[in-house]
C-alpha cells in the first residue's frame, strides 16, 4: 500500500478551479519533489494535503496509509503524521519556540519528559546551527527569512511525520543554510517508513537531496513525471516543453 495517494483530486479556491485532476503516489522511504511554475497549484496541493479550511476539494481522495485523509480535520491530520512546513511560515508573536515545539508534540499525543525534550531540542540546536536563545524567542518573530526555514525544519526532526510536504523550505537560503537545511531534510528522509514531498524551484537543493521521483505541476495537474532527466531538461529549457500546447499558447 503506498503511503500518501492522491487520485484525481479537484480543488476550488473561491469558486476557481486551481488542481485539475491531479495525482501523486508516495511510497514510504520515497522522497518526490514537485516542481512548476509560479502560480501553478503547488501551495494549494501542500495546504489541501495538510487541511487548510480555505480550499474546496471538489474531486477526488487522498489517502494516508489507506485511511481517507479528507475526512479529517487539519488537527486529525496532523496526529496522523502529516506535516507541513509553510512557505511562507507566519509569525506566533506570544508563544516561544520551546512551548510550540512541547504542544505540538502534547497534540500528538506523543508527550515527552522536558529532560528528554531538551536534550533532543538541543542535538537539533547544533545539527541545524540554530542558536540556543531561539527557544525563549517568539515562534517566527522577527526572524530572518533563513531563520524561518531552519525552524521548520526544526520541527520536522522534533515533531517526526509520517509525510512531510516542505513547500519552498529552500527558497531565500544562502549556500551553508541551504546544506544545513538539506542535511536535515535526509536525516528525516533515512527513517524509510516516512516520506518526502518537496517542493522546489531549483535543482540546487536536488544537488544535495536526492529525489526518487520528479514532477512537474502546471495548470492545475502533473504534466510530467520522471527522474533526473527531468531536472536536467528543466535546467536546460525551462517549462516550455512540459506545458501541454494548447495551454501554453493561451498565456
Ligand atoms: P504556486 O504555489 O504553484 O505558486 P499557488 O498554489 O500558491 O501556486 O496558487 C495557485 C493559484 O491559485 C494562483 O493563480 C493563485 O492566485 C490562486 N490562489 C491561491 N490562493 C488564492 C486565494 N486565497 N484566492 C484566490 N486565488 C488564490
Ligand atoms: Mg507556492
Amino acid at each position: 500500500m503506498p503511503l500518501l495517494e492522491i487520485k484525481d483530486l479537484c480543488v476550488n479556491i473561491e469558486g476557481k478551479e486551481i488542481l485539475k485532476g491531479l495525482d501523486l503516489c508516495v511510497d514510504a522511504g520515497q522522497i518526490h519533489a514537485i516542481m512548476g511554475p509560479n502560480g501553478s497549484g503547488k501551495s494549494t496541493l501542500a495546504f489541501v494535503i495538510a487541511g487548510h479550511p480555505k480550499y474546496q476539494v471538489t474531486k477526488g481522495s487522498i489517502t494516508l496509509d489507506g485511511q481517507d485523509v479528507l475526512a479529517m480535520h487539519a488537527s486529525k491530520r496532523a496526529r496522523a503524521g502529516i506535516f507541513l512546513a509553510f512557505q511562507y511560515p507566519t509569525a506566533i508573536p506570544g508563544v516561544t519556540v520551546a512551548n510550540f515545539l512541547r504542544h505540538a508534540l502534547k497534540a500528538q499525543g506523543r508527550e515527552v519528559e522536558l529532560k528528554d525534550f531538551r536534550k533532543r531540542v538541543k542535538e537539533q540546536l547544533q545539527s541545524l546551527k540554530i542558536e540556543e536563545s531561539f527557544m525563549s524567542r517568539y515562534v517566527n518573530d522577527g526572524f530572518s527569512g533563513g531563520e524561518k526555514k531552519r525552524l521548520e525544519i526544526l520541527q520536522l526532526a522534533i515533531l517526526r511525520p509520517k509525510i512531510a510536504v516542505l513547500d519552498e523550505t529552500d527558497s531565500g537560503l544562502d549556500i551553508d543554510a541551504l546544506k544545513i537545511v538539506a542535511a536535515g531534510i535526509n536525516a528525516f528522509a533515512q527513517d524509510k517508513s516516512t516520506g518526502t514531498i518537496l517542493i522546489t524551484h531549483y535543482q540546487r537543493l536536488l544537488d544535495f537531496v536526492k529525489p526518487q521521483a520528479v514532477h512537474i505541476l502546471a495548470y492545475g495537474s502533473m504534466v510530467a513525471s520522471g527522474g533526473w532527466e527531468i531536472v536536467e531538461r528543466l535546467e536546460k529549457d525551462g517549462y516550455e516543453p512540459f506545458l501541454p500546447k494548447q495551454e501554453a499558447t493561451k498565456s
